[in-house]
């Protein structure tokens, strides 16, 4: 298969990596694809897996009230996902499927669920911890993993609508959650070097919705708060953000009143793993063959 003849998506597609759903940004994926992916995952936690994180793994949805708490729908309006469902009566059966028929739209007919999609693994666990009462002393570290949901439609193969997010989360007093950073930043270097995939990280901003967003993007590049891990992967010119490391400051422990053992809000940071944009950037530097990848690629994933 020659990767440069057609689009790189074109490629993956041609040779079963990824399979079309007839929606663009909704692929499902092969074995090879998904080996790769349990493979970089087990990567990461070589590198985290010692810190003793508390490990939650969450299902694609999350509850709508706690998400509005959030206040996702202020910020990315554009990108969420809400889980609608049927709860007529049979006369309303009839007319939904009447509609069906029609090929009119028959979604209005259902009504929204208390649930949403999650749009990042880290916004179902704020809550949780806030619940659980203020921290220990020393704050708490979380390894957690969700299917995320963005609708931002795309033919790039690295912009999906559903893929999965592997995060490590800190929660602590300012000094705690900024030392976690700086040390992923240093480790995320060390763990992208074995993938031998070209990669810069830069400052980064948040796609923050409408003419208010533009102010709120500048201000957290202005204060470094969000940076990306960013390999070429569609566009040599426009490389494409495969991790990104997040200081959130004290906005989730103020929003969901978590507070740090001295009772001082606690502040949050996060280091996200694009699952699938990792496992896309090594089929675009190495191939589409994983038993043809460099040795110590192989060695880093398979040894
Ligand atoms: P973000 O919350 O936007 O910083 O996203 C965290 C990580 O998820 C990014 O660094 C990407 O690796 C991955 N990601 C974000 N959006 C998408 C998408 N549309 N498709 C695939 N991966 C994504
Ligand atoms: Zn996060």
């Amino acid at each position: 298969m020659c990767i440069d003849c057609q689009s790189f998506l074109q490629g993956l597609i041609g040779k079963g990596l990824l399979i079309e759903t007839g929606i663009d940004g909704l692929y499902a994926r092969s074995g090879d694809f998904e080996d790769a992916v349990t493979r970089f995952d087990a990567l990461v936690t070589s590198f985290g897996g010692a810190d003793g994180a508390e490990i939650i793994r969450f299902p694609p949805g999350m509850n709508k009230a706690l998400f509005e708490k959030a206040g996702y729908m202020k910020s990315f309006p554009q990108l969420a996902g809400t889980v609608h469902s049927f709860e007529g009566n049979d006369r309303e059966h009839i007319g939904l499927l009447d509609k069906q028929s029609r090929g009119e739209d028959w979604t209005a007919l259902q009504r929204a669920t208390d649930i949403v999609l999650t749009p990042a693994a880290c916004y179902p666990l704020y809550p949780i911890v806030a619940r659980r009462g203020a921290l220990p002393a020393g704050g708490k570290l979380f390894d957690i993993q969700s299917y995320c949901f963005r609708h931002e439609p795309s033919k790039e193969s690295t912009r999906m609508q559903m893929f999965r997010m592997r995060e490590y989360v800190r929660i602590g007093s300012p000094d705690e959650v900024m030392q976690f950073r700086a040390t992923w930043l240093e480790r995320a270097e060390k763990l992208m070097s074995k993938l031998g995939v070209p990669f810069q990280i830069d400052v980064a901003n948040d796609p923050f919705f409408g003419r208010a967003g533009k102010i709120l993007a500048s201000s957290q590049r202005d204060q470094k708060l969000k940076f990306e891990l960013l390999v070429p992967i569609e566009d040599a010119t426009n490389p494409t953000a495969c991790l990104s490391f997040n200081y959130h400051q004290d906005h989730f422990g103020t929003l969901w009143d978590i507070k740090q053992h001295s009772g001082d809000v606690a502040h949050t940071a996060c280091v996200g793993f694009g699952l699938e944009r990792v496992v896309l950037a090594l089929f675009k530097h190495h191939g589409l063959d994983t038993a043809s990848w460099p040795a110590s690629v192989r060695d880093a994933l398979w040894g």
